[in-house]
């Protein structure tokens, strides 16, 4: 495995690897690496002959207030964990090698990111698609793995991908979960064990919605106002949202037919955490 700091150096290690032919897949991360983060290495080593992995806690995704300072850094143990996989090239820029003092564009998709977690983190995804599309152009994969965990993301940049023609195409990898049923985060670090208790009402609320929905509740108020009472009873939970949306437009559905995705944010004490089922009714 290369480890690189520059574009420079990774330009070059990708051109190799074009040379060779090989077929290269992507995982952005922003470090902290847990089994979700490795599921989406080992599907890309599985289906890619040169995997690149990218470590940057990108500063333009952060609100003021948010915990870009305080975020998990653990590089010697992320190396550690990506040199036991398939990687052939991990990318770790600093935040000055990616944004120039004289930095002044940005990428914005203005429809999907208008709900959800872009009401209550204004410039959110305009962060996230900006150091996406600078690093697909610095990768250049054929093909980039992100986690349904991150829901509202993973479309936003199918859409960017499609609107902006990037020749990348998108895998969309299942949530993984702890065997209790709560999301892998980098964030589930923040919790005490007695908020980690609490952070399972997520999980237990998605299997409640589930269960409603196959035994034939239609109507989304419904199902959003019992997941709101099972939420409500944890002591320290804030309930951002809980809604039932169309999978693609992430718009509210009036009524539950077809493909729905119940996404939920929570906060658990100071923590935010987010997490989402995509279910069926016939
Ligand atoms: P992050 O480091 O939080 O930016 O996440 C990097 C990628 O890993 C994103 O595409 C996430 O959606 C994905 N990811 C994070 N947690 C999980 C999880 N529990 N299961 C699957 N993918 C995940």
């Amino acid at each position: 495995m290369i480890i690189t700091r520059s574009i420079y150096a990774t330009r070059k290690a990708i051109a190799r690897a074009k040379e060779r032919k090989e077929k290269i897949g992507f995982v952005p991360t922003m470090g902290a690496l847990h089994e979700g983060h490795l599921s989406l290495v080992r599907r890309a080593g599985k289906e890619c002959d040169f995997v690149a992995v990218s470590i940057f806690v990108n500063p333009a995704q952060f609100g003021p207030k948010e915990d870009f300072k305080k975020y998990p850094r653990a590089f010697r143990r992320d190396s550690a964990l990506l040199g036991k996989e398939h990687v052939d090239l991990l990318f770790v820029p600093s935040v000055k090698e990616m944004y120039d003092s004289d930095f002044s564009t940005y990428v914005e998709e203005t429809y999907l990111g208008r709900v959800l977690c872009g009401l209550s983190r204004p410039g959110h995804f305009k962060g996230v698609c900006t150091v996406v599309t600078k690093l697909f152009n610095i990768i250049t994969p054929d093909l980039a793995y992100v986690g349904q965990k991150d829901y509202q993301q993973a479309e936003i940049i199918r859409r960017l991908v499609q609107d902006l023609n990037f020749p990348v195409t998108v895998r969309v990898a299942p949530i993984v979960r702890e065997d209790d049923g709560l999301a892998i985060s980098s964030r589930n670090k923040y919790l005490s064990v007695y908020e980690r208790k609490q952070a399972l009402s997520l999980s237990q609320a998605l299997r409640f919605a589930k269960n409603m929905i196959r035994t034939g509740e239609r109507s989304p108020q419904k199902v959003i106002r019992c997941l709101r009472n099972m939420i409500d009873g944890s002591k320290d939970a804030k309930i951002d949202y809980i809604k039932i949306i169309d999978p693609r437009t992430l718009r509210d559905v009036t009524r539950i037919k077809g493909k729905v995705a119940v996404v939920l944010a929570v906060y658990i004490g100071k923590t935010r955490l987010i997490d989402n089922e995509v279910m069926y009714a016939r």
